[in-house]
């Protein structure tokens, strides 16, 4: 598909914002849907609604079969090697929540170490943070180099004999840096660590392959990657998953209930306590449909396109700071002199184009940063060099009125 028809896919691209064409550059925060993706929800709820696992009629079967289908098409896209190790949760935050709660409460103890980076999404600190001082272990920092990447020797200085966790994101939504996730796994797991990967900005822009990686957890939402919100996925090996405790108890998760003691349903649904995100799986695995029948390579190029055509446009503009290292994903992050970036978020809104400005959920790297906020332009497989041009027409018009205004 070419440009134009992936973007003819996106209905609500087509509308004016502001009187003028609405040039979309939030995709790093959530991405927008294509047609399939809302007429696959609109379909099962107008045709196959019922709740799963339980009833033997028609719908209902119509309902687990479409549930179930989804997560093999997961299995699949990340190349699980069982649906057993696929679990269907909230998004990216509550699969990190699950590990921390399950894995780390069993498996942590006071004198242990939990190793981050500064550069992580607040989800991939804070769980970590609540549960070293609830178990008395020690979170311990990747140092960032100057240019906010990480260097294997400061990775291999850093995880000790004491480290049982590891959690790192793939991609930053902040600086766009794509870590080495195969080599800090190897680090870890020569260390007897286990391996937590935050893949909520990898998944939607590049091929991941979870056994080829060799970590132990992936987590991802759908929302970022083409798919409705309320819905990500908690990959995990199934010899770790098998081990662990629910964190949700209550109906779908359980085998046998007693009144005073219960056994819980085999891997995947122990996980899945409750009615599950039903319509949400079904549409994430439209979404996955959506993004394979472009291909994920076709997408990653798309975007490294656009990301060095932006860059490139942008260093022209004087008195722009751009954060991050040269080889990145498809998103920059910038200030532009004095000006907030909330206020340039809001003239460039004016000019009908969305960016994000505020700490972007990493508060810690925005200290390292030496910044309060940035503004973020993020681009995904619909977005074309008009995009990038009117960013840089919008930025041209922020310097003129603020320029003028003081
Ligand atoms: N991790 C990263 C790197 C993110 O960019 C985000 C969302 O912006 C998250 C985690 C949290 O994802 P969610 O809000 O879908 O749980």
């Amino acid at each position: 598909m070419i440009t134009k028809e992936i973007r003819e896919q996106f209905p609500i691209l087509g509308q004016e914002v502001n009187g003028k064409p609405l040039t979309y550059l939030d995709s790093a925060a959530t991405s927008q849907k294509p047609i399939s993706v809302i007429e696959t929800l609109a379909h099962y709820y107008k045709n196959d609604n019922s709740n799963v696992h339980r009833g033997v009629h028609t719908l209902g079967t119509r309902a687990t079969d479409g549930y179930e289908g989804s997560r093999e098409k997961v299995r699949r896209f990340i190349n699980a090697s069982s649906t057993e190790e696929v679990i269907f949760v909230r998004g990216t935050t509550t699969a990190i929540n699950t590990v921390a709660s399950s894995y780390g409460r069993a498996n942590i103890g006071e004198g242990d170490e939990i190793v981050i980076t500064p550069m992580e999404h607040h989800s991939n600190i804070i769980p970590w943070q609540q549960l070293a001082k609830e178990t008395g272990a020690t979170l311990k920092y990747i140092p960032l180099q100057a240019d906010g990447t990480i260097s294997l020797s400061d990775v291999e200085n850093t995880i000790t004999a004491h480290t049982k966790i590891v959690s790192v994101m793939y991609v930053s939504n902040v600086l766009g840096t794509i870590n080495p996730i195969k080599d800090i796994t190897e680090i870890a797991h020569r260390n007897d660590a286990v391996m937590m990967v935050d893949g909520a900005q990898a998944a939607p822009h590049m091929k991941v392959d979870v056994q080829e990686l060799d970590c132990d957890f992936f987590a991802f939402s759908a929302h970022k990657m083409c798919g409705p919100t309320g819905i990500g996925v908690l990959y995990g090996k199934k010899q770790l998953l098998d081990k662990m405790e629910p964190v949700e108890f209550g109906g779908e998760m359980i085998d046998f209930v007693g009144l005073y003691d219960s056994t819980w349903k085999e891997l995947p649904w122990k996980f899945e306590g409750g009615t599950p995100i039903i319509a949400g799986a079904i549409g994430l695995g439209a979404a996955i449909d959506f993004l394979e029948q472009i291909g994920l390579d076709e997408i990653e190029k798309i975007e490294h396109e656009l990301v060095e055509y932006a860059m490139e446009r942008m260093s022209t503009i004087e008195g722009l700071t751009i954060f991050g290292p040269r080889n990145r994903a498809g998103l920059v992050t910038f200030n532009l002199d004095d000006v907030h970036p909330h206020d340039v978020a809001t003239v460039l809104d004016t000019e009908g184009i969305a960016v994000r400005a505020g700490h972007h959920c990493a508060q810690p790297l925005m200290k390292w940063l030496d910044v309060t906020a940035t503004a973020r332009a993020s681009f995904y497989l619909y977005n074309t060099k008009d995009d990038v041009d009117a960013l840089i027409e919008g930025l041209k018009t922020t310097k003129e009125y603020f320029g003028h205004v003081f």
